[in-house]
């Protein structure tokens, strides 16, 4: 293993619970089903479960973007959406819980999905521990500061008990942090936002959320084009379905099928959507999940019988809780 990846966070612009009534209707379909299909006994439950794609019991996950990547040896987070919350729960169980942890959180931009749960993230209270925060926009400081202010928050940014530590990353310029390198390329998506390209034990990962793709040829991305190159595992907004993305023109998000396209013409391996609409329903999502299958095969099809070169990816819409390893 190179480069293991964690979803703690994969909705975009708000966090989403589902609701007591969508889970109880998902309950009955699945007791339903249980019975449909002629099981009976309680040994018969887990045989049931496993039989299921995971999403169709908890669905996707409600907390907004934020992605675990670990080498053997060094962790980075991407983002603070409120995914951050239980992935600092972990964290306090290690060194962070003794006030002797080293956090490193690369933020791709400043809207409040990716933001919203670094006020919960608790070794950030913890004396002793040291919060690295990353970014290309050069107001990060100011950014964080604004978090913690009064009466937004109860606790000031100069009474949060660990030492935070601000590092600028350059556009387009490589960062090695521990034995990850990562290379920040700026996306498609307004206020800017920025996609990070890691590279470790001869693996490369590429972040690309949020952003809406709109360049997507060669000359259109220029000089960020090594986003999407020699890539093993890509992140990709995946906000709409491609009938929604054309009444939400300049939202700054993308859709599955624009994501698969580039990586087929890329040779891209594999992509994990994400960035996931707050106000699809989990079924919504499986439902856009099996079109981009269909038009994936069919698209490989046509690709073979009009030998247009077009490359095979491997793809899944993350949830959270997924662990993804290149
Ligand atoms: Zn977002
Ligand atoms: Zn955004």
């Amino acid at each position: 293993m190179a480069m293991r990846v964690t979803f703690w966070g994969v909705r975009g612009s708000l966090p989403s619970p589902v609701t007591p009534d969508v889970l109880t209707t998902r309950f009955r379909g699945l007791l339903h089903e249980f019975v449909a299909r002629g099981y009976r006994e309680v040994a018969d439950v887990d045989r049931f479960i496993q039989s299921l794609p995971p999403q169709r019991i908890g669905g996707y996950g409600g907390n907004t973007m934020c992605v675990e990547v670990s080498s053997d040896t060094q962790q980075l987070i991407v983002d603070a959406g409120s995914g951050i919350r239980p992935l600092g729960y972990e964290l306090l169980r290690g060194l962070c819980g003794r006030g002797m942890g080293s956090v490193h959180i690369l933020m791709t931009h400043f809207h409040w999905d990716h933001l919203i749960g670094l006020p919960f993230f608790t070794p950030i209270f913890i004396p002793g521990n040291t919060i690295h925060l990353y970014a290309v926009e050069t107001n990060l400081e100011e950014v964080i500061r604004t978090v913690f202010h009064k009466p937004n928050f109860p606790v000031p940014f100069e009474r949060l008990g660990a030492k935070l530590e601000f590092h600028r990353l350059a556009p387009r310029q490589p960062t090695t942090i521990g034995d990850i390198v990562v290379t920040p390329y700026q996306l498609d998506h307004p206020d800017p936002c920025w996609g990070f390209r890691f590279e470790h034990g001869g693996k490369v990962l590429s972040h690309c959320a949020d952003t809406e793709c709109k360049r997507a040829t060669r000359e259109q991305l220029g000089l960020d084009l090594p986003l999407y190159q020699g890539v093993d595992l890509m992140i990709f907004d995946a906000q709409y379905s491609i009938h929604e993305l054309v009444e939400k023109v300049d939202w700054g998000h993308a859709a599955a099928m624009i994501g698969l396209d580039l990586a087929m013409h890329e040779g891209i391996k594999r992509i994990a959507f994400i960035h996931h609409e707050p106000a699809s329903s989990d079924e919504r999502i499986a439902e856009v999940e099996a079109h981009t299958r269909q038009y994936y095969d069919w698209q490989i099809q046509t690709s073979r019988e009009k030998h247009l070169g077009l490359h095979e990816v491997d793809f899944c819409f993350a949830r959270e809780g997924l662990t993804l390893t290149l």
